[in-house]
């Protein structure tokens, strides 16, 4: 299994519109330096074919710097602007595709999508919660997070619908894709220990300064406990921000060992 992070940027992307602070200044100067980041989006490539988790409102530009395959299968996190509103670009996909693209995600994302974008044909297939997929020979099991506080707070674990993450098992191999949260359910921390990669959430790194009583995601300090305390072999972060003011090469230098700052382009392959 190999895994591309094509899109490392947080919801604003890198340069964010109008944004005079270093890192966005920095991007407009050297546009294809690592400090230029696209919203998330991962290329998984399986045993005879690829898919993509996400469908990100950069997904045209990302699958053409990337030499993307005509990809069918899309894997959603969620139902926010920054993860799934590339669904709009695949009308231009479908002309080039041999089958309606199907969209993988939970129940709560597929109301959006049927609200949203009903006018798409597409194929959507909910996923239940920690039953297990299989596509190209990897095994992919939706695990809920909590992510969105107003709607998810109080809800008890087992009910949650909204954000997944998902765990991708091939050959031995165990990579963890974890959307956005702002905290994790105990089924899904017992399927994620002692992962070859976790890639987590990394949108408020090494910052407390927008911490709120209603989190939509961990903050600072929090990110790294977490992380740290998964076992997991390398921890890769997405959603990068401008918001830490710290460019590609700074932001590594404040990670530990085995933490690793990804950019836009960035291959990870596993062989066991
Ligand atoms: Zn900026
Ligand atoms: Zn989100």
């Amino acid at each position: 299994m190999k895994f591309t992070i094509i899109g490392s940027g947080a919801w604003e992307g890198i340069p964010a519109p109008f944004c005079s602070c270093d890192v966005c200044s920095l991007a407009i100067k050297e546009p294809r330096s690592k400090n230029n980041r696209t919203r998330p989006q991962f290329l998984i490539e399986g045993t005879g074919g690829n898919f993509l988790l996400e469908t990100s409102p950069d997904i045209r530009i990302q699958s053409t710097a990337f030499n993307a395959t005509p990809i069918t299968d899309f894997f959603v996190s969620h139902w926010h602007f920054d993860h799934m509103y590339g669904l709009h670009e695949l009308l231009s996909w479908m002309k080039r595709l041999s089958q309606k693209p199907t969209i993988h995600c939970s129940t709560g994302t597929k109301e959006v999508i049927e609200k949203e974008f009903g006018y798409l044909p597409l194929k959507v297939n909910v996923l239940e919660p920690l039953k297990p997929f299989t596509i190209f020979g990897v095994v992919i099991t939706p695990l809920p997070m909590y992510h969105m506080f107003n709607r998810d707070n109080e809800v008890p674990e087992e009910l949650l619908r909204n954000s997944y993450a998902y765990l991708l098992e091939s050959a031995g191999v165990k990579v963890a894709y974890l959307g956005d949260y702002y905290r994790v359910p105990q089924a899904t921390l017992q399927k994620i220990q002692n992962a070859d990669a976790i890639i987590a959430d990394g949108t408020y790194l090494l910052t407390e300064k927008y911490k709120d009583s209603k989190p939509n995601h961990m903050h600072g300090e929090d990110i790294l406990r977490f992380t740290s305390g998964l076992g997991a072999k390398t921890v890769y972060y997405h959603s990068i921000s401008h918001l830490t003011c710290k460019t590609h090469e700074e932001f590594q230098k404040a990670m530990p060992t085995s933490h690793v700052i990804p950019y836009d382009g960035m291959e990870v392959s596993f062989l066991k």
